[in-house]
This record gives C-alpha cells, sequence and structure tokens, in this order.
C-alpha cells in the first residue's frame, strides 16, 4: 500500500484524547490509515512514497458535517430571496428538485462534495433527501469523500410533497437502503435509517428505524419539532415535553442524531443526556432563517449536561453556505454576543463539534475526528503563508476565528489526497461548475419557479 508523509508541519492538532498540539510535527499515512503522529525531529528518518512539506502548515483532521442536504441546492442556489419565509422556501426547494433527473443530481451533488471538500470537509450525513441514491452514489465514488446516507421517508400526507408510503413499505424501504449500500467504497459509505421527521413518521417507523440502526450498527436520524405548538401539543397528548415522547417511545439513543433543536428545552436536553443522544447544530441555516439561535438556541445547556454535539449546514440555498469554517466562527461567536459571555463557547469547543465531537455524532469516531495511529487517514493541511493566518502563535484561535476555506491546501481523505495545493484532483471543476449553472436554469425553466430580484439587472 502507498504511504504518505506531510512532514514538518508548524502545528499539528490532533484531537486526540489530550488534545495535543505538536509543533514541528509529521503524520504518516500507510494506505487507509495513519500510522504514526509525532515530532518531526523523531520521524526525521521515516520515508515514504509520496512526502508533502508541511514547514508553515497547519494541519488538522478532515472536518465532519452531520447534516447537509447534498443535492438540494447547487444547481440553485441563492435564487430564493433572503425575505422568505421557511415554509415557502422548502415547499418550493421541493418542487425544483421533484424535476431533477439522476443526471442533474450527480452534476448538482458532484458540486457540492467539490466545495466541501476544497475548504476541508472530508464526511458528511445527507438526511435522507436525495432521490436518485444511484447518482449520488457515483458522486461519493468519483470524489473520494466520506458519507453517510439514508432514504428519506414519510409515511403521512405532508406540505413538501414527499410520496406517503404505508408503515410496511417504508420499514422494508429503510432496511433495503442500509442492506445495499452500507459499508460501499472501502467503508467510506454508512447507510442510515433516516425517517424524514417525527411528524412526518409513526412511532412504528421511528422504533422499527431505530431497532435497524442497532441491529446494523449503524445510525437513526430524523427532524424534530421543538416549535411552542408542538410543545403544547406534546403537553396536553402525552403530558412529556417532545424528546421526553421520544425517549419513552425508545426511539432515543446513543446512535441517534438530532438536527436543528432550536426549541429544546431543560425537559428535552436531559432527555438526550439520560440516553446519550447527539445532536447536530446548525447555525448558517438557523440565523438565515430567523430560528433565534441567539434567543433561545441552549448549546451552553448542552453542553453542560454533556450532550455530544456536531456541526451542519443544512441545504446549500437555505443557509447558502456549507463551509464548515465559517460554522465554527458563527457557533462561537453567536453565544459570546448572546449570552453576552465571552464563556459561553469557546473556539476549542468549536473545533471538537467540527471534527471527534461530529464523528462521535456519527458514529465514527473509532475511525476518524483525530488524528492519531491506527486512524483512517482524513487530514486538512492549511497553508499559513497568508495575511489571515498572521500572526499565528495559537493555531485553534486563528483556525476559528481568522481563517475560512480559502487557505486549505491538501485534504486527505481515505489516505488519498483529494485536493492537491488547492486543485481538486478529482474533477475539471471550471467545467462542472459551467455545467451546474445550465442545469439551474433548466429547472427553473422548467418548473416555472423564479422570484424577481430587488435591484434591476441592466
Ligand atoms: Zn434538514
Amino acid at each position: 500500500m502507498a504511504t504518505l508523509k506531510i512532514d514538518n508541519a508548524k502545528f499539528v492538532l490532533t484531537m486526540d484524547p489530550e488534545r495535543r498540539i505538536i509543533r514541528d510535527g509529521s503524520v504518516l499515512v500507510d494506505g487507509q490509515r495513519i500510522t504514526q503522529v509525532g515530532k518531526a525531529t523523531e520521524m526525521a528518518g521515516v520515508t515514504a512514497d509520496r512526502t508533502i512539506d508541511a514547514s508553515e502548515m497547519v494541519v488538522t483532521p478532515g472536518f465532519c458535517n452531520a447534516h447537509l442536504h447534498i443535492s438540494y441546492a447547487h444547481d440553485i442556489r441563492g435564487i430564493f430571496p433572503d425575505t422568505l419565509g421557511g415554509g415557502e422556501y422548502i415547499q418550493t426547494a421541493y418542487k425544483l428538485k421533484s424535476v431533477m433527473s439522476e443526471e442533474e443530481e450527480y452534476h448538482t451533488t458532484f458540486l457540492a462534495i467539490t466545495e466541501l471538500l476544497k475548504y476541508g470537509t472530508t464526511c458528511f450525513l445527507d438526511p435522507g433527501s436525495t432521490i436518485h441514491i444511484d447518482a449520488c452514489m457515483k458522486a461519493y465514488g468519483d470524489s473520494g469523500v466520506r458519507a453517510n446516507l439514508g432514504r428519506q421517508i414519510a409515511v403521512k400526507p405532508n406540505p413538501v410533497s414527499l410520496p406517503v408510503t404505508p408503515v410496511d413499505e417504508a420499514i422494508t424501504q429503510m432496511e433495503d437502503t442500509i442492506r445495499t449500500y452500507d459499508h460501499h467504497f472501502d467503508g467510506r459509505i454508512r447507510a442510515w435509517a433516516i425517517p424524514y421527521s417525527v411528524d412526518l413518521a409513526t412511532p412504528e417507523l421511528l422504533k422499527a428505524g431505530k431497532e435497524m440502526a442497532d441491529r446494523y450498527q449503524t445510525g437513526l436520524s430524523y427532524h424534530v419539532n421543538n416549535t411552542p405548538a408542538s410543545i403544547e401539543s406534546h403537553k396536553q397528548e402525552f403530558g412529556k415535553w417532545p424528546l421526553e415522547y421520544l425517549e419513552d417511545l425508545g426511539v432515543l439513543g446513543p446512535n441517534v442524531l438530532l438536527p436543528h433543536l432550536i426549541g429544546a428545552e431543560d425537559p428535552d436536553i436531559d432527555a438526550m443526556a439520560r440516553t446519550d443522544t447527539k445532536g447536530v447544530m446548525i447555525p448558517t441555516a438557523s440565523i438565515k432563517g430567523g430560528s433565534g439561535t441567539t434567543v433561545k438556541g441552549k448549546l451552553p445547556e448542552m453542553l453542560a449536561k454533556g450532550v455530544c454535539l456536531g456541526l451542519g449546514t443544512d441545504a446549500g440555498n437555505n443557509s447558502n453556505l456549507v463551509e464548515t469554517l465559517r460554522t465554527m466562527y458563527l457557533k462561537t461567536v453567536l453565544y459570546k454576543d448572546g449570552r453576552m459571555d465571552t464563556k459561553a463557547m469557546s473556539a476549542e469547543k468549536a473545533l471538537e463539534m467540527a471534527t471527534i465531537d461530529g464523528a462521535r455524532a456519527l458514529g465514527l469516531a473509532d475511525d476518524i475526528g483525530s488524528l492519531e495511529a491506527g486512524k483512517k487517514a482524513d487530514i486538512v493541511l492549511f497553508d499559513t503563508k497568508r495575511p489571515e493566518w498572521r500572526s499565528l502563535f495559537n493555531p485553534v484561535i486563528n483556525l476559528v476565528f481568522s481563517a475560512d476555506g480559502r487557505s486549505v491546501h491538501t485534504v486527505i481523505v481515505d489516505g488519498q489526497v483529494r485536493v492537491d495545493a488547492g486543485v481538486p484532483v478529482f474533477v475539471d471543476e471550471w467545467d462542472l461548475i459551467q455545467n451546474v449553472q445550465v442545469l439551474g436554469q433548466y429547472s427553473m425553466d422548467r418548473t416555472g419557479i423564479s422570484y424577481p430580484q430587488k435591484w434591476p439587472i441592466v
């Protein structure tokens, strides 16, 4: 198997249990996995098939995006006015998506992955929102990204025009998806049980998803509803908070991942903590959608109670932003400001959420999320010979508050270099961009959906 040495990095942020930051460090990769991490001087005699000179670079684990609707957006990104409400947005987005052919979905997914990888995100979870899974699988295979997928399932009539599937059939579809796709591409693909949401599921469907996640040792994820109306109806009907009700159903647990969680209150958070249920925070979507993160977000309380949280970005045309670095930045500064307390959230915690905690949330912490011997080699190298990185004394502070994806130099997934000196090696990037631009116009033409812009384009 081919060996790769990342040599003499200015700092290696290992994210290992001691959170060691190695100054003048090196990392050795053999095939899929990391075999050695240490001081460059100690590893000076180690040779490899390829050596990357990482002097003046900061090395981190690849980032995890634990909630990203991968194929929603890149062809029609930016068409929605920023004043549009969530209800109209989602219905229109689904209408646009419904005309997408298999080939179109491949290209739009491939561009989304290109953006992820180019800016350091090596692993993501699509919450079951792709239509043609095989086309998306081809994009996952061609790009070399690490992905968690599922099939979005609804068993109740819904405003987003998802097909309504009888419960029995829905359960079979969920299991078929896991059996068909789990562990593909040398283990880079994990397949999950993903009912769309609690609102569009039945208790039977959610329980079947949890049972499957346990039996196949994979995950279960679904959207939850913590709006005031949902809280009220849960109290009326069950005498419980929404997540207490889910705990009673037996559909919370260490392999369950709940996105958004805006509106979750202490009893919900306690239910997550008791069951080791994972959460994913999605600041880019929630603040642009006016969801009230800064008013009612409970990140510090969740962390204080030991709930494991990853980061996500939702869809590329409601958040419009799928980059992990800016997500880390937002998650940190929003809570400092909202609570008027600099201690409310730290850069270190943001980086944990993007790496080791994100990997735990995805059930992948044995393999990724840190740079340690034995783990799979998902690694990002940042070029710090750039103004935004200097001066450089504390690499965590610079990474979270000053840097962004533009300084990503090299990205390695599963031991393979996927971005080399800033260039994705698996795609003709400009060719793909032009292709997807054409597809976006085509989608709007076919559906008749477009929004007038506020200012005249002359
Ligand atoms: Zn979502």
